[in-house]
């Protein structure tokens, strides 16, 4: 068993008060289990990795549990230490996503009519149960119209829209909701303490942002890190790839600043050292997104600010005081653009590339033709000698032009060297910008 699963099974919730988050759901099962009210159906709905399952076994165990009427959950119990171990027989788990036929479903219809062996309850709980066939549902709807009074269905999904009104109408249904970053992160800092590993509060923080939500997906993280024995921030990045936020705090200046180059350099300097440009993107968007809210709010409070250190948040408040509004806006529409874009790019960086330049037409002003290197008036010349006969003095008009497209050709033509995947699709594309781009110039 991989370290990752050790400590996320080593951490699973056994009983309802170590359930994090999802109190209106555990405070509601309580009371039903209290005055004898348990519906003969449930359906828990939720992001992955919130606790369904674990909630759904908990549940059961507080079904069974031989000291119920005390302690709700005992663990101590012959019913308790089954279900926890996995062989209870009176406790079925059923992946939908694998056994999603009408067979299978036709044999849970016969089985459901024989009593519990030992325990009071035979409880079913089946997992995804949006992944059920249509007929596989309508066979399932037959049962839980009228199940027998010693069964209780505990069904789970992900994707409740795929699941049939007729089966959420027959249910009890509860939402669960994603955990916020606070609760994941006591989570995380109670397992490190009980590992007896140091990290700190922003180091964690990186695990926490990368978990979105989902406390399954903190605590696998943490065991992939622990594993390879990454403790320290620069580590976890790393194990991680995630980019530096000093990257992305660069990056943005450079952009607002309207330094073309340096962005373009820092981008190459990011996808050398292999950050994933996914997670790049996603990092820049939260930055600027938390810029934009502190000018709105100046929201120290905000949950987005968790994520960034105290000398990040300071250039944070330094960025929002110097930009405007609609710069941050237009950054973080190109930075969505591209987010969708680099999926489908055969060059990843070209669309983040791409974004750049249309974030900074001030470089080109200050890039003007005086300043032009021999280097690129030597390649304008080349390209488009028709356009080039005059002296830029002489036509000042047209030559701002194809500065502009010798940049564009230049960035494109960076990354290309970078990435050699796919030229003739690159020069297409490149043909393709510099048309839209005159076009609209015009
Ligand atoms: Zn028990």
């Amino acid at each position: 068993m991989s370290k990752n699963t050790v400590i996320y099974r080593k951490y699973r919730p056994q009983s309802f008060d170590e359930v994090v988050g999802q109190e209106f759901v555990i405070q509601t099962l309580k009371n039903a289990l209290a005055h004898d009210k348990v519906a003969h159906s449930y359906l828990l709905c939720g992001p992955h990795g919130t606790g369904k399952t674990s909630i759904a076994r908990i549940f059961a165990k507080a079904l069974n549990c031989k000291n119920g009427k005390e302690k709700v959950v005992c663990l101590e119990c012959e019913s308790c230490q089954e279900i926890e171990k996995g062989i209870a027989p009176d406790v079925i788990e059923i992946d939908a996503a694998s056994n999603r036929g009408i067979n299978e479903i036709r044999e849970l219809r016969e089985a459901i009519r024989f009593l519990p062996t030992k325990s009071s309850y035979k409880v079913y709980i089946i997992d995804e149960v949006h992944m059920l066939t249509k007929e596989a549902f309508n066979a399932l709807l037959k049962t839980l119209e009228e199940p027998p009074d010693h069964i209780v269905f505990i069904l789970a999904t992900t994707e409740q829209h795929k699941v049939p009104f007729t089966i959420i109408s027959r249910t009890q249904k509860f939402n669960l909701r994603h955990l916020n970053r606070e609760e994941i992160d006591n989570q995380l800092a109670a397992i490190l303490k009980k590992e007896g590993v140091e990290m700190d509060q922003e180091t964690r923080a990186l695990i926490v942002a990368s978990a979105e939500g989902s406390l399954r997906d903190a605590q696998s993280i943490l065991g992939k890190v622990l594993a390879i024995g990454a403790t320290d921030n620069k580590q976890v990045r790393d194990v991680l790839g995630i980019a530096n936020t000093q990257h992305i705090v660069l990056f943005v200046e450079h952009i607002t600043q309207q330094r073309r180059d340096e962005a373009i350099v820092l981008l190459g300097t990011v996808v050398a050292s292999g950050i994933d440009l996914d997670q790049f993107i996603q990092t820049v968007l939260q930055f600027v997104r938390t810029i934009l809210l502190v000018k709105m709010s100046g929201g120290e409070s905000l949950d987005t600010m968790f994520y960034f250190s105290k000398e990040e948040k300071d250039t944070m408040n330094r960025i929002a005081q110097d930009v405007g509004n609609r710069q941050l806006l237009a950054l973080i529409k190109e930075m969505l653009d591209a987010s969708q874009a680099v999926k489908y790019s055969p060059i990843p960086q070209l669309p983040i590339e791409l974004a750049i330049v249309q974030l900074t037409p001030g470089a080109e002003e200050k890039s003007g033709s005086t300043e032009r290197s021999a280097d690129e008036a030597k390649e304008t010349k080349e390209e488009s000698p028709h356009e080039t006969e005059d002296s830029p003095e002489e036509k000042p008009k047209t030559t701002k032009r194809v500065s502009k497209r010798t940049t564009v050709k230049k960035t494109t033509k960076t990354s290309s060297t970078r990435s050699k995947k796919t030229p003739q699709k690159t020069s297409a594309k490149t043909k393709r910008t510099t048309t839209r781009r005159k076009k609209s110039e015009e």
